[in-house]
């Protein structure tokens, strides 16, 4: 599996994340069909963040996503 990682404002890697661990009990994995990009990445990319909320590791953008169980 690929994500688009936000290091710091300008500098987006596409990176191959780790398999998930395995399910335990009341939980369940979804297919994601689709992602989108919303106002927040946008100032976790161009500036590090909004307000007193900045990045302070490495992080997954695009967090709206539809999928299928
Ligand atoms: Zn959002």
């Amino acid at each position: 599996m690929q994500a688009i990682v936000c290091h710091a404002p300008k500098d987006l890697r596409i990176e191959a994340e780790e398999q998930p661990p395995a399910l335990t009990p009341g939980q369940l994995r979804v297919r994601v069909a689709r992602g989108g990009i919303c106002g927040s990445d946008l100032h976790y990319y161009q500036h590090g963040g909004f307000g007193a909320v900045r990045l302070k590791e490495p992080m997954v953008l695009g967090h709206e996503i539809s999928a299928v169980i």
